[in-house]
């Protein structure tokens, strides 16, 4: 049953960085809101479809296959003109003139204070985490997190053939501007000589020449040091490695591939779930709120609280990886 009987029409957006699952989420919203008897707008490349009414109808043939594919078929972007008073009025204008009468907006951090700030304007709002980065504070886990926590691993794998091979040492850039939990979830999968994060301070002669001098003594002739692409001072570590160990490094960057490619099992079940979860809560007539995951469980929770939380690297996981790395 429906307790929000006004409820007829949902939009949807994707913004910000892509994340795969982030289709599984325009489906399950898409799917729900049907079941229930509400039609669907998508809206195409985030808070700039919002600003300039490009929108699509959502019928439910339209999302058929969606579950298994990477990126959004709404198309995702940044938009500057949203963060202007204007921008965010014309988008609030938008909405009311296209009849929109729940807003869902799927994307990281930055995509969710968006949706704050339109909800400021009258606009109900639920936002959706979905980030390779798994860094927004008020949920355990964030949409694309472990697609590419495993294709990394699977890229990683490989140039472990060739490194073991050639006995060399490995640095491998993965995403992660401000935070490092698919650094640490990486290294961690892939056996690591060593992780760099952004949180923590490093110590080059501590944390990476002295673990490949003692791999070295107990018989290990590869390395592979992970490293998030938003630690600072790194410029130089390959020279500092070359000098500190002869080891002649070479540096590869996985970059844009980690957003890429079908979304896990995990990945699709998490997006199903809170795109559902959305949807009910619009249709029991909730106001404003983010879905997140605790544990294994879904919980909605209101979306100015939901940004003031903030998370850190998992004390258990920093454990792992240090003594793991130990070798
Ligand atoms: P992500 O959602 O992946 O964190 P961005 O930080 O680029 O990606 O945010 C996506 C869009 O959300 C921005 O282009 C902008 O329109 C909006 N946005 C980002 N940060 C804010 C903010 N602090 N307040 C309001 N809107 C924001």
């Amino acid at each position: 049953m429906k307790t929000n009987t006004a409820l007829r029409r949902i939009g949807i957006l994707t913004s910000g960085g892509d994340a795969p699952g982030m289709n599984a989420v325009i489906r399950a919203v898409t799917r729900t809101a049907h079941h229930h008897g509400i039609s669907v707008l998508g809206i195409k490349r985030g808070y700039n479809g919002l600003i300039h009414g490009d929108v699509v109808e959502l019928d439910s043939q339209s999302v058929n296959g969606l579950i298994t594919r990477g990126g959004t078929i709404l198309y995702t972007a940044r938009c500057p003109e949203f963060n202007t008073e204007e921008g965010l009025k014309k988008a609030a204008d938008t909405v009311r003139y296209l009849g929109i009468d729940g807003l869902i907006v799927a994307g990281g951090d930055g995509t969710l204070r968006g949706g704050l700030d339109i909800s400021r304007l009258g606009v109900n709002v639920v936002g959706i985490p979905c980030t390779i980065d798994n860094d927004v504070g008020c949920t355990h886990y964030t949409i694309g997190f472990d697609s590419a926590c495993n294709t990394a691993v699977e890229a990683i794998d490989r140039l472990r053939d060739t490194m073991q091979s050639h006995e060399r040492c490995s640095i491998v850039e993965v995403m992660g501007r401000s935070a490092g939990h698919l650094a640490l979830y990486v290294a961690i999968a892939c056996g690591a000589s060593a992780v760099l994060v952004p949180e923590l301070p490093f110590d080059f002669e501590k944390d990476i020449a002295e673990k490949i001098r003692k791999g070295r003594i107990r018989g290990r002739s590869h390395h592979l040091i992970i490293v998030a692409e938003g630690v600072a001072g790194i410029s130089h570590l390959g020279e500092q490695i070359k000098d500190a160990t002869g080891m002649d490094p070479r540096v590869t960057i996985l970059g844009h591939i980690q957003r890429g490619g079908m979304p896990t099992a995990r990945d699709r079940v998490t997006a199903s779930r809170m795109g559902e979860v959305a949807v009910k809560a619009l249709v029991d007539d909730k106001k404003n709120r983010v879905i997140t995951m605790f544990k294994s469980e879904m919980q909605e929770i209101d979306i100015e609280e939901a940004l003031a939380m903030k998370k850190d690297l998992q004390p258990s996981m920093l454990e792992a990886a240090y003594v793991l790395t130990q070798s």
